[in-house]
């Protein structure tokens, strides 16, 4: 059985989740959902930064000590996932044991190849990103991630020789679908091609928070050797069960400003740790909120839960997909979101359920059986969903589900089986909700749920996605799927 691992980012936990994590989240879920519609076998990782020095500044900020805050933000997190009805199979945390003790060993394996080595370093360095910076990277002496000027410092530390893997990962990097989409791969490779690849400064001096480097107690392993291994330690590497069976990951989903983490420096550590690479790494764009940047001092860091308190789970996943492509920047407004959910969800596919269910009801006592009807089947077209999918172009795939959803809607208007009984219509409208809630799943997992529940059938799978599969119904009418703003 062919596997799929799909990981997301994982998030600093300096400041509860925004939006922009909800949609990161979703894209993965959606992702990992759809596969195993397709009958893989999934694993879908997530998690939190715990290490990062950006929280031990938070926890200064906010006079709290850094594990008791780091602790307290990280359950926003792990809330956020429910709240999000993800589906992941793991969640990792960089403070605890499985992750420690492998990023250590990791560390030393290196240092004693030769790939890590002792040195000083003096440069600029951006605490935002937690990395050092060159004059270059800078935008008006600011660095573009953080719009705030890096510090300079000088200080002994510990380097990765990743210029000793330039060749091989500009190889990589060229490789079909490795970076997806096509311009975030350009950029990667032009930059080496430009400026070559420098040694990394892994460690940091006398610091009080993160992984001590095992053999010198006055570093700390820092960002990359340790945050980017969770997505090895996160299935249990070296010797786990599941790292054996998932490992390599079929999809790293970042945001664009982490790219050049994943597609390089990722794997030069993993080629110096000779670990199997990861497949593609799948960059998707930023999302804005009323047109602005999120930010906190700006208003616009918009908590993904209390949206969900007052919309619905389901309409914020299915609006952040539809409206926000992967490798478009898209805009996010409560506003839009209603506006979805009234007219799409509710009106498109919440009423189709229920006109279909109360005539199922009212004229056969729930009860009716058919025959395809060819014209209507042919209306949905599952290769195109498909190819959409494998394009990573979701909020299209969701359109072409649409597109059949509306239909199926033109069907009852054009047959009016509230004007005559006609069980060979209903039993039509049964089977596309049937096989629209298939489709859905990955998108609105718990509307698709209600409808299989009224329809009296159970989840299905990709391979069901055809009529005539149900004989015969006996549905009965729950209550309704969304309650309009
Ligand atoms: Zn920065």
């Amino acid at each position: 059985m062919a596997k799929f691992y799909i990981t997301t980012a994982i998030d600093y936990v300096n400041a509860p989740p925004h939006i922009g994590h909800a949609y990161e989240k979703i894209i993965a879920d959606v992702l990992a959902r759809w596969h195993r519609l397709k009958g893989e076998n999934v694993f879908y990782l997530t998690g939190v930064d715990e290490n990062a020095q950006k929280n031990e500044q938070a926890a200064k900020a906010a006079g709290i000590p850094t594990k008791e805050f780091v602790d307290k933000n990280s359950k926003y997190f792990e809330d956020l996932c429910k709240n999000l009805n993800l589906s992941n199979d793991g969640f990792i945390k960089t403070t605890e044991k499985r992750h420690v003790k492998p990023v250590q060993d990791i560390f030393k394996k290196l240092f004693d190849k030769g790939d890590v080595y002792k040195g000083n370093y003096e440069g600029l360095y951006c605490d935002g990103c937690e990395a050092y910076m060159t004059e270059k990277e800078l935008v008006d002496g600011k660095c573009p991630e953080h719009n705030k000027e890096p510090e300079w410092i000088k200080q002994e530390s510990y380097f990765f020789k990743l210029s000793k893997y330039e060749k091989q990962i500009l190889k990589l990097l060229k490789s079909k679908n490795f970076v997806v989409p096509e311009d975030k791969k350009n950029e990667m490779v032009s930059r080496i091609e430009q400026d070559g690849l420098r040694d990394l400064c892994v460690t940091r001096y006398k610091a009080e928070w993160g992984i001590e480097v095992p053999f010198d107690k006055d570093h700390k392993i820092y960002v990359w050797i340790d945050a980017l291994s969770n997505y090895i330690t996160g299935l249990g590497y070296p010797d786990g069960k599941e790292f054996k069976k998932f490992w390599p990951a079929d999809v790293h989903l970042v945001g664009k400003g982490i790219n050049w983490f994943h597609s390089v420096i990722w794997p030069g550590i993993l080629m110096a740790a000779e670990i199997e690479l990861p497949k593609t790494i799948l960059v998707h764009s930023y999302l804005t909120v009323d047109g602005k940047k999120i930010s906190k001092s700006l208003g616009t860091a918009v908590d993904p839960s209390e949206t969900i308190e007052e919309f619905g789970v389901d309409p914020v996943r299915y609006f952040l997909i539809k409206n926000l492509p992967l490798f478009v920047d898209g805009d996010f407004s409560t506003e839009k979101l209603g506006e979805s959910l009234n007219n799409e969800l509710a009106n498109d596919l919440g009423n189709l359920l229920s006109r279909t269910l109360t005539l199922v009801e009212k004229q056969f006592k729930g009860k009716v059986k058919g025959k395809v009807d060819k014209d209507l089947e042919k209306k949905l077209d599952l290769k195109k969903i498909e190819k959409y999918f494998d394009k990573y172009e979701l909020h299209m795939a969701l359109e072409e589900i649409w597109k059949f959803v509306r239909n199926a809607n033109k069907y009852v208007n054009e047959n009016k089986p509230w004007e005559k009984q006609d069980e060979n219509v209903l039993y039509n409208l049964l089977e596309s909700l049937r096989v629209i809630s298939i489709l859905l799943e990955p998108f609105i997992p718990s509307t698709c749920e209600k409808i299989n529940k009224q329809l009296g059938v159970p989840k299905g799978d990709l391979k069901e996605v055809k009529f005539g599969l149900v004989k015969t119904y006996k549905v009965s009418k729950g209550e309704i799927l969304f309650r309009k703003k």
